[in-house]
């Protein structure tokens, strides 16, 4: 067997570095090393092993000071430290359980994961909305509802029956944890197991209540008035903190999520906080200029002056008369393209007065189209 990397090393961390500084190089390193991230992949599985049961060893407390006193031979079977560490031995086997791995990374306990009676905080609630394009712009009111796990109201989240208490458990007198003695080379020594009396919750339910089935909490479909901010976007997020799911033990209950998605308006298009739109205008508008109507947000028109001679394509700008920003409540502008509508249907009147207008334009504006033509193809 080839000689044994040191912990510290094998985590690339210091010998006096701290708990987090060695939960975030294992996190990592574990994640590097991952067999899903590695399938098949022999060096990886062995690293990950090796990473693993370092982690074991300098994570804990206990299991550290040990070996910073007598290095591996602390852990080593053959020098008769024996199972004394009976929770180590699992990684060095074949029958490693990838699934702590995962628990412990995304359980949200961190490492006190597997303590049952440990501060476990509450998950987090992520509810998608949908709602009008003028709700985003000025704001609204909105029922929802969600799934939550709460403490069960019958029994307080004891989890005992109405007018029964959990008994305190007298194998391990409340603590969840069991010390376990044992003689060896080292001198006596002592490692904490999870009790199995109470499983670990300090407890002992005897009669459970039958609401929660003796869990001390219960999943329900809550009931909320959200109140959205003017000014929200498609993709923005809206956070209610410890309106999520309720922690256990004392843990910190979950945040309340809601994603935000705006459906599009028919007339009007949103970059951020400015708002585009397109508005067809007269062609004796276009040429001579004049007073015009744009629809502004929620239904207030706006009177604008469009110049003489606007070409079709042309954006104008009402400064001001955009979106209010959800943070900043400053408002962005009200951008409008013109497209010069070519009249349609005209009488014979109308046709002929066209056709005078255009012979008193003469010569100039025909040449003004040769020239135009010239550029285009370069003759
Ligand atoms: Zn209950
Ligand atoms: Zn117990």
């Amino acid at each position: 067997m080839a000689q044994k990397r040191d912990y510290y090393e094998v985590l690339g961390v210091s010998k006096n570095a701290s708990a987090d500084e060695i939960k975030k190089a294992y996190r990592g390193l574990a994640k590097k090393y991952h067999p899903d991230m590695n399938p098949g992949d022999k060096e990886a599985e062995a690293k990950f092993k090796e990473v693993n049961e370092a982690y074991d060893v300098i994570s804990d407390e206990e299991k550290r000071a040990k070996y910073d006193q007598f290095g591996h031979a602390a852990f080593d079977p053959a020098a008769g430290g024996g199972e004394g560490f009976g929770g180590f031995g699992g990684f060095g086997g074949d029958g490693f359980d990838f699934g702590d791995i995962f628990s412990s990374f995304f359980g949200g306990g961190g490492s006190s994961g597997t303590r049952r009676n440990a501060a476990i905080d509450g998950e987090d609630i992520l509810v998608r909305i949908t709602i009008s394009f003028d709700e985003a712009v000025f704001g609204c009111k909105k029922e929802i509802s969600y799934p939550r796990v709460e403490a069960c109201e019958e029994c307080g989240g004891s989890g005992a029956e109405k007018g029964t208490k959990p008994e305190t458990c007298s194998t391990c007198k409340g603590t969840g944890r069991v010390t376990v003695q044992q003689q060896t080379m080292f001198g006596r020594m002592q490692t904490q197991r999870s009790c199995t009396a109470c499983k670990g919750s300090g407890k002992i339910v005897k009669t459970p209540c039958k609401n929660c089935n003796g869990k001390g909490f219960v999943r329900i479909n809550k009931k909320s008035e959200l109140t959205i901010p003017a000014g929200i976007d498609s993709g923005q997020r809206i956070i209610r903190r410890g309106q999520g799911s309720a922690g256990r033990n004392g843990g910190a209950a979950g945040d309340l999520i809601i994603e935000v998605t705006v459906r599009p308006h028919k007339f009007f298009e949103r970059d951020r906080n400015n708002v585009y739109c397109e508005i067809p205008i007269s062609f004796a508008t276009a040429t001579l200029g004049g007073e015009i109507e744009v629809p502004g947000l929620g239904g207030k028109d706006e009177t604008f002056q469009i110049p003489e001679g606007t070409q079709t394509g042309t954006s104008f700008t009402l400064k001001g008369k955009g979106i209010a920003d959800v943070n900043t409540k400053r408002k962005g502008d009200l951008i409008f393209v013109v497209t010069v509508e070519t009249p349609k249907n005209l009488t014979l009147e109308q046709k002929k007065l066209l056709a005078a207008f255009a012979d008193s334009l003469g010569e100039s504006n025909e040449i003004k189209s040769k020239s135009f033509f010239k550029k285009l193809f370069n003759k």
